[in-house]
């Protein structure tokens, strides 16, 4: 399928040689077509994140069929991260390495629900579950684009946009079923967040461990900033 479009991919690649060229592949009125995207990545040697609304941009053109990124300088072997995430995708994704080398990888079956999840950051990790559990409730959290330790780089995830995402800061003091809580966990900036899921347990994805319901008590009511709530569920 990338045939048509591989010789100007490669011609991409070359001329951004010194970081992970990305982009993605799609298919527009039966032709393939290559949309070269710019890496938002913090550290674009190492990293590439294509911006949600570049995505959209072309999938609202045409059926988005492949992701592309190269790694500078070395092989094309996909990373743990490169292969869950081609597999959450669900669309093939091409890797290109030095020396022309490129591979295909293709999804498997992605079979985990939210419970069990290996963390594997912004694939697997405490936005993606949130974003995931409030999908069954027809809530749609937008895909924001994030890096590792944002909380670290002055950046606030969660409370930067809770609201726009139609939450709001509980104030009475009350903990309702599907409440979303929201944790500074090692960190003096609010980075990490779970569900309430009712009698005393809280649905997350903590770092280094499986996705779980943890008994909402002791270290998660501690470190506990704010609890906010979906406004089509108050
Ligand atoms: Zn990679």
């Amino acid at each position: 399928m990338i045939e048509p479009v591989l010789e100007d991919i490669k011609q991409y690649v070359y001329e951004n040689e010194h970081i992970e060229a990305c982009g993605l592949l799609s298919l527009e009125r039966g032709r393939i077509k290559w949309n070269p995207c710019e890496n938002k990545a913090e550290n674009p040697k190492n990293d590439f994140i294509i911006d949600p609304l570049d995505y959209k941009a072309v999938a609202d053109k045409g059926d988005v069929v492949g992701v592309i990124h190269s790694h500078p300088g070395t092989t094309p072997e996909p990373s743990q991260l490169d292969r869950a995430a081609c597999d959450r995708l669900g669309i093939p994704w091409y890797i290109f390495g030095e020396n022309d080398k490129w591979i295909k990888l293709e999804p498997k079956e992605s079979t985990y629900g939210l419970l069990g999840r290996p963390f594997v950051y912004g694939v697997y990790d405490c936005f993606t579950i949130v974003k995931d559990y409030y999908e069954d409730y027809d809530i749609n959290i937008f895909p924001y684009s994030y890096e590792w330790e944002f909380w670290e780089k002055g950046k606030n995830l969660y409370l930067e946009n809770f609201e726009k995402e139609g939450f709001i800061k509980v104030t009475d003091g009350t903990l309702q079923t599907n409440d979303l809580i929201l944790m500074a966990l090692n960190s003096e900036i609010t980075n990490h967040a779970g569900i309430y899921v009712g009698r005393g347990k809280m649905l997350h994805h903590a770092p280094n461990r499986l996705s779980c319901r943890d008994n909402y008590n002791g270290i998660w009511k501690q470190i506990t900033r704010m609890t906010v709530r979906h406004k089509s569920m108050t």
